[in-house]
């Protein structure tokens, strides 16, 4: 038999161009080493049943305390919750302070954060920039508050020198307060910064503000809605 005819040059270049445009496959790879043996404890036991087991008590049985726990598991701690959420207080004031204590109320700062128009000054001292810190604690306007109304509940009141935060001024207060007194003050704590809040809020929207007397009368008849129903610590603070 006659060998085959030599390929012509034409038929290798196509040959080469086809190889470039499909490659051979990889090769497969090798197969997986096979699995180990199971360990006794977790082989298959003919004749027993399965078992439901609560994983987070050693005995395996649920108890709602350790679901509790459970839930609990990875949270982060706030120093303040305590004293806003266990604090006679309205609902609607407690979240104020919740969110004042996170720097979360929209004050000039954070609205500068967020991109949006924000008033340079303080609308209670017309002098420094806004902050919940400044509004609340720092402002000179607020301390006259706080000094004034403090003073009517008998407590004590000195101020840190500096700019404090809310948590550091609530913290500070407290401390200087017998502890019999403290949920008194948590509480009339929580009048003050709302009012100023308040306050603000009026000469912001309505263009209305009210002298710092009449911010203090304003607070004091609160205290005395609150102590009427049922504000009891904080009606204590008066009975010195
Ligand atoms: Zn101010």
């Amino acid at each position: 038999m006659p060998p085959p005819p030599a390929p012509s040059h034409h038929r290798r270049l196509l040959r080469v161009r086809l190889q470039r445009r499909h490659p051979a496959p990889a090769p497969c790879p090798p197969p997986a080493p096979p699995m180990p043996p199971s360990t006794p404890a977790e082989s298959w036991r003919g004749g027993v049943d399965d078992a439901v087991r609560w994983r987070w008590t050693p005995s395996g049985e649920y108890t709602t305390r350790s679901a509790y726990k459970a839930l609990q598991l990875g949270r982060t701690t706030f120093s303040d919750a305590e004293r806003i959420w266990k604090s006679w207080t309205p609902l609607r004031v407690k979240l104020f302070f919740w969110l004042a204590t996170r720097e979360r109320i929209w004050t000039a700062d954070r609205r500068r954060r967020r991109g949006l128009e924000a008033h340079d000054l303080c609308f209670l001292c017309d002098q420094e920039n806004k902050t919940a810190n400044h509004l609340i604690v720092s402002c000179p306007v607020a301390k006259e508050v706080w000094w004034r109304v403090l003073t009517w509940a008998n407590c004590q009141c000195n101020f840190l020198d500096g700019e404090a935060s809310v948590q550091d001024w609530w913290e500070h207060l407290l401390s200087l307060q017998l502890p019999g007194r403290r949920k008194g003050v948590c509480s009339l704590f929580m009048i003050i910064g709302w009012h100023l809040w308040k306050e603000r809020n009026a000469r912001l929207f309505e263009h209305s503000a009210s002298s710092t007397t009449m911010l203090v009368i304003r607070i004091q008849q609160e205290a005395d809605l609150w102590i009427a129903a049922g504000a009891r610590k904080l009606g204590d603070l008066f009975c010195e």
